[in-house]
């Protein structure tokens, strides 16, 4: 299975439980971010841009898993920054485990093998190890030699080990269709457990013209999209359908809540309109309606996977085809 059994399941049963208490803006993924210092400093990263006046600020622990208790969603993604430079990484996913959160660790895989020392593999544990493309890609992307080879040896490692293992790829303007599929290859013959492709997100603070303009997804698309029967890819594939344009989805970005040492960061994971103290006080400040409807300049050029696939995992069951569709990739 491209997903874990028990995270689907568990993700079933939220949103049901959430639907039957009348509740329609709620969170199935929490993106953790304990910290946004990093040891690299990434090409296309805005967190070090939009924080750079805070980079040195870490959670408190009982900060940490207070958010989970808050957002109560079924998945926590703990990211930054580099989220294996937290000085409390290993309680908090101990912590994030106890409470039966599916815990994903989105890392550059620098200092995993410090981190595997300490923490057993689990159910409810899994790794996303951030690649962007073939070696000279990926170390032109995060701006230092022999990153990748390093990406390929942990991934090997983990696996040996018995950790689930999935990737993160960035797409962006400069990579080659060919060398997406090269990639996907490649990840498949290393025995990755599951592999996310995504365009580069646009991200207000940065600049330099290094995204994907809508326009130009559909080629990029196109052969992942074709290729997601054969390999382990876990986008969705209706979301998949909206990358290459062959439908439209309206946006969920409440169901991917973003959490910082600054606070719950509103509306979405891509653009900040400000730090919130309570999630409670972001869903207050804002209108979901508008950004569902995608009125913001800013969503124009969006397909950010955690405003869509969120959409798709509300809508699963309203369609009887796209539920087929979505069961048989997931099973195969
Ligand atoms: S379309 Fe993109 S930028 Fe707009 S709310 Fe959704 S995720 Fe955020």
């Amino acid at each position: 299975m491209r997903m874990p059994l028990r995270l689907m399941l568990d993700l079933d049963r939220h949103i049901r439980e959430k639907r039957r208490a009348g509740e329609r803006y709620f969170p199935l993924v929490l993106m953790l971010e304990p910290l946004h210092a990093c040891n690299l400093a990434c090409l296309g990263c805005g967190r070090i841009v939009e924080y750079k006046e805070t980079i040195r600020d870490q959670m408190p622990l009982e900060e940490a898993l207070s958010a989970a208790d808050e957002a109560q969603a079924p998945i926590v993604s703990i990211c930054g920054g580099e989220p294996l430079i937290y000085k409390h990484i290993v309680p908090l996913t101990q912590g994030l485990i106890e409470r039966r959160r599916h815990v994903q660790i989105c890392t550059n895989a620098l200092l995993l093998e410090r981190f595997v020392r300490q923490v057993e593999p689990s159910v409810y544990l899994s790794f996303n190890v951030h690649i962007d493309g073939m070696r000279e890609t990926h170390d032109r992307v995060v701006a230092r030699q022999g990153v990748f080879d390093t990406c390929v040896r942990m991934i090997q490692m983990l696996k040996d080990k018995g950790y689930r293992v999935q990737t993160n790829t960035t797409v962006y303007r400069e990579t080659g269709a060919g060398e997406i599929e090269e990639l996907i290859r490649f990840l498949a013959r290393l025995g990755v457990d599951g592999m996310l492709l995504t365009p580069g997100y646009h991200y207000q603070v940065l600049g330099n013209d290094i995204y994907l303009r809508k326009e130009e997804m559909p080629y990029k698309f196109e052969r992942v999209r074709d290729l997601a029967d054969r390999y382990r890819i876990i986008n969705t594939p209706i979301y998949l359908d909206y990358l290459v344009g062959k439908r439209d989805l309206l946006c969920s970005p409440w169901t991917t809540v973003t959490r910082n040492p600054q606070g719950w960061k509103g509306p979405c994971y891509l653009i900040t309109n400000g730090h919130y103290k309570t999630l409670k006080e972001m869903h207050d400040a804002t209108d979901w309606e508008f950004y569902r409807t995608k009125q913001d300049p800013r969503c124009r050029d969006c397909k950010l996977h955690s405003g869509f696939e969120g959409t798709v995992a509300l809508d699963f069951g309203s369609n009887l085809k796209d539920s087929w569709r979505m069961v048989r990739h997931y099973v195969a």
